[in-house]
């Protein structure tokens, strides 16, 4: 890959020179008293992103999935029964991981492409009288197959079933970039990393809690060290860490937020909601199809595209990256070889969305695809001219 071309891949993603800097710092003392001015900053940052008010927000050195483990760890016992769909590698995974916990996982199998089968969990929850479920995951968007799910669903299924259950959500690839609402969904553990919506490197695992989720950390006895959510909390009353702190990192993701939060989170939507337009119109005129189903499920940070049968869509990948330096993203588990995901998510404008269309185009133009060179860009010129976007961004 070229070091000047950004990247289309749902995440890392691409990192504006501002972040870029914010994260270069010199060695911060963690335990002076400038460090919790920074942490607490980032702290109501990321809960003001979450759109919330009340959810207590811990930060690790880690990543996405260290916010699934502390989610799990932190709030269940073994043996506990939860309930999850699995429509994606990134849904599989956390259930996978639920299962190498020791946890019983009434796992509900969906079509890749589907979202999160509100329905049936109202069921499930409706017949579990004695709620023996302790948890519903749900991962709200499945980066795998860029299908978005219904989160306030999920809750509403909660709610008329009258069932106790935690929810758990998978914000991974969805928060800062797509409409979070951590307390009008009831939300109980909200997990997001560093590296997607936040725009910075890769190094923080992120997990918000509600006040109903750090009541279960009181009875759950999952065994937990690093991830254990009580050493945290008593060393953010201290000011500090339980052990060092990515202080560099830190400091990015409160400039993060603040750049989000200046830029207005519905501009930030709305940007994501137009970028994401002009690519499925790009597809679209490619006379290609989207995995996700319906024009409901359509994820605004990733599209993943099906190719022709019998074409394995790695190559378009790999070609990319070989003959022009960029990349895109590959097809994970069922789906590999038969998809390829253009992530548009972050930082993102729609001159940079262009040059990514343009050089898919070209990718497929290559290996023979009966697809038009110009077709998908001029597709999407007209949706970007159409809703030109405000110069929001211009601080980079
Ligand atoms: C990227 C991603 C993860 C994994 O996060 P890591 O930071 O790579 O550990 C989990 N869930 C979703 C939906 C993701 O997109």
């Amino acid at each position: 890959m070229s070091l000047q071309n950004p990247v289309f891949i749902p995440g890392p993603t691409n990192m504006p020179e501002a972040l870029r800097r914010a994260c270069d710092l010199p060695t911060i003392d963690h335990r002076s008293s400038v460090f919790p001015e920074l942490l607490n900053a980032a702290r109501q940052g990321v809960q003001t992103v979450l759109s919330s008010t009340v959810a207590e927000v811990f930060i690790f050195p880690s990543t996405g999935t260290g916010g699934w483990e502390t989610a799990i760890a932190n709030t269940l016992s073994p043996g506990d029964k939860v309930l999850a769909a699995r429509n994606g590698m990134f849904s599989h995974k956390w259930i996978d991981m639920c299962q190498r916990f020791g946890l019983d996982v009434q796992v509900i199998g969906v079509e890749w492409g589907e979202g999160l089968p509100v329905a049936t969990f109202e069921e499930v929850l409706r017949e579990d009288v004695d709620h023996q479920i302790k948890a519903v995951l749900a991962t709200h968007n499945e980066t795998a197959t860029g299908v978005r799910s219904d989160i306030a669903g999920v809750r509403t299924a909660l709610d008329a079933s009258g069932h106790p259950a935690l929810l758990f959500v998978d914000g991974v690839s969805s928060i800062g970039s797509m409409p979070f609402e951590f307390d009008a969904w009831g939300v109980d553990v909200a997990v997001t990393g560093s590296q997607k919506g936040f725009m910075l490197p890769a190094g923080l695992g992120i997990a918000a809690f509600s006040a109903k989720a750090l009541a279960a950390v009181e009875t759950a006895s999952l065994p937990r060290t690093f991830f254990d959510v009580r050493d945290m909390a008593k060393g953010y009353e201290a000011g500090g860490y339980p052990y060092t702190p990515s202080v560099g990192l830190l400091n990015g993701l409160n400039e993060a937020c603040k750049m989000l939060l200046d830029e207005g989170m519905d501009n930030v939507f709305a940007r994501h909601t137009r970028i994401a337009e002009g690519v499925r119109a790009a597809i679209g005129a490619w006379g290609m199809s989207l995995c996700a189903r319906r024009p409901e499920l359509y994820s605004d940070t990733v599209s993943a595209i099906c190719t022709p049968e019998g074409f394995d869509a790695g190559r378009i990948v790999s070609h990319a990256e070989n003959a022009y330096g960029v990349s895109f993203g590959a097809g994970l588990g069922d789906v590999a070889g038969k998809v390829f995901r253009i992530g548009h998510l972050g930082s993102l404008t729609d001159v940079m969305a262009l040059s990514g269309i343009a050089t898919a185009e070209m990718a497929m133009v290559d290996l023979g695809l009966d697809v038009q060179l110009g077709s998908g860009v001029a597709a999407a010129q007209s949706v970007y001219r159409q809703s030109a976007a405000p110069l929001a961004m211009a601080a980079e």
